[in-house]
């Protein structure tokens, strides 16, 4: 009779570890966030300078991958005078709905900058390749906010955007 209870008791004992098992094993899965997935790409980044060309500004920071828009990047150089690189890089879903890289310099002639840096030089580069009818520099720059460059590379960014000025205007 005792062996019979000992073999019962043993019975629902690992009848109940299995179970424990089994939800310790599901919980495990569910401490992982569905709605954040790792996503490959491929990024494009342009090297800054004043002489970077239109085409380069306007790819720059471009994803391309099986989850983008855009599957494939195009085939570099882009036009004479490009020093674009693509970077394969893995994005949280984070990051794609943030709009966030996971690269946090951008090459430039100031040499590794800030994105933040990098997107206002950007934009200023790509203003005076679109519209450089401004008479002068200074009236040109005062629609930017050049306070906002980091103070170890203001001066020299301004100066990059000055000699792109000076080549639009020549051109
Ligand atoms: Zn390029």
């Amino acid at each position: 009779m005792l062996k019979l209870f000992i073999a019962a008791f043993s019975v629902v004992l690992l009848y109940w570890l299995w179970n424990k098992k089994a939800q310790i094993f599901a919980s495990r899965n569910n401490k992982v966030d569905p709605f954040i997935t790792t996503i490959e790409a491929i990024e494009m980044q342009t090297f800054l300078a004043w002489d970077t060309p239109r085409s380069c500004l306007e790819g720059d920071g471009i994803r391309y991958g099986k989850q983008f828009k855009l599957k494939k990047p195009p085939e570099l150089p882009h036009e004479p005078g490009c020093r674009c690189e693509t970077t394969k890089l893995f994005y949280t879903s984070d990051d794609v709905f943030q709009g966030t890289s996971p690269i946090s310099t951008h090459k430039s002639a100031l040499g590794d900058i800030s994105a933040k840096d990098a997107l206002l030089l950007k934009n200023i580069l790509l203003k005076i390749i679109n519209n450089s009818t401004a008479t002068s520099f200074s009236d040109f720059m005062e629609q930017f906010e050049t306070n906002s460059f980091s103070a170890d590379i203001r001066s020299q960014a301004i100066s990059q955007a000055e000699q792109a000025f000076e080549a639009a205007k020549n051109k």
